[in-house]
């Protein structure tokens, strides 16, 4: 069941996924040598509530914390807790708000201090990859067509797109149909419409695309070891093109 929203379901989710942006830059202004990623959960926990939202992922299939905060091999889903972030480490933060009903999502992934310029251009590449994507999250296109514009871009600069986790529909619920992969053909897979809200989040790795899960049931690192980065927004297909609504507002 793929859902097509009307503007007022659009200004709630709206709502939520600003206030995750709203996150995602605080903890970037937080993020620094010394900081542990509890403390960065603790943060963000306490910013969601102040601000109206609840945490999603806190409770989510029994996920221990409001955040994920993945550092370095670590893809996504790392769980927040003791691990001290040092200079040149990356940190992946994923947060996600409910409000009034309705989700947003968004997910970026930091630097520590000053970072590996090789580390620093598989961020910029995994950010290009996903607006890369949302230009072609527009209706009438496909799935695949967003799909297909991340893998190009990964892999063009040489990176490595994973498979085992994809991108979603978002809305009354935190995932939603149709999956989103970050890989395979154009022109392929549902056809997208106006009114379908999308988190696209390609996670891109700088060896190879293989991962595994670690024992905490949740953390899921690079099978090779290499560093692993992830972005990811909130989008409307609008009538007129893809709206990114994971974004704060400029005075
Ligand atoms: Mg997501």
């Amino acid at each position: 069941m793929v859902y097509l929203r009307d503007q007022g379901e659009i200004e709630k989710i709206r709502a939520a996924a600003k206030l995750v942006a709203r996150t995602l830059e605080m903890l970037a202004r937080e993020v620094k040598p010394g900081v542990t990623t509890a403390d960065l959960d603790r943060l963000a926990d306490a910013f969601i509530r102040e601000h109206g939202g609840r945490p999603a992922f806190r409770g989510y299939r029994g996920f221990p914390a409001s955040i994920c905060a993945s550092v370095n091999d670590e893809v996504v889903h790392g769980v927040p807790g003791r691990r001290v972030l040092r200079e040149g480490d990356i940190v992946g933060v994923d947060v996600g708000v409910e409000m009034e009903g309705y989700y947003g999502d968004a997910a970026r992934t930091l630097p520590v201090g000053a970072i590996a310029k090789t580390t620093a251009h598989l961020l910029d590449v995994t950010q290009e990859a996903l607006m890369e994507g949302i230009r072609r999250a527009q209706a009438g296109r496909r799935v695949g067509d967003v799909s297909n514009a991340i893998q190009t871009c990964a892999e063009r600069n040489g990176f490595s797109v994973v498979r085992a986790l994809v991108g979603h529909g978002i809305g009354r619920e935190m995932h939603e149909e149709p999956q989103v992969p970050n890989y395979g053909p154009p022109d392929r897979g549902p056809r997208l419409m106006a009114g379908q809200v999308l988190a696209i989040e390609p996670m891109l790795n700088m060896g190879g695309p293989e991962v595994v899960t670690q024992p905490d049931g949740w953390t899921v690192v690079t099978k090779d070891g290499g560093l692993s980065a992830h972005f990811e927004h909130t989008v409307v297909v609008g009538p007129n093109g893809p709206e990114v609504l994971s974004v704060v507002d400029r005075e």
